[in-house]
């Protein structure tokens, strides 16, 4: 299943974020019509536990990396 990650600054490993419905939006499977699409964050960035070292990050919206498995 398609979708976002984040990669920890701390120890570079990629975590996902959400995953990509594309059942429920086929039109996600298109590789470009997803790129306005990216999943609401506040302002002032969201706090995140990464899930393999453990460290709190701060993430904005433009460190969102679509993948497509
Ligand atoms: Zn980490």
């Amino acid at each position: 299943m398609a979708r976002w990650v984040l990669g920890c600054p701390d120890c570079k490993e990629d975590f996902t974020h959400s995953q990509i419905d594309t059942e429920a939006m086929p039109s996600l499977r298109d590789p470009f019509a997803w790129l306005g699409d990216k999943p609401e964050f506040p302002i002032a960035g969201l706090s995140l536990e990464c899930p393999n070292c453990k460290k709190i990050s701060v993430y904005s919206r433009t460190q969102l990396v679509y993948r497509a498995m």
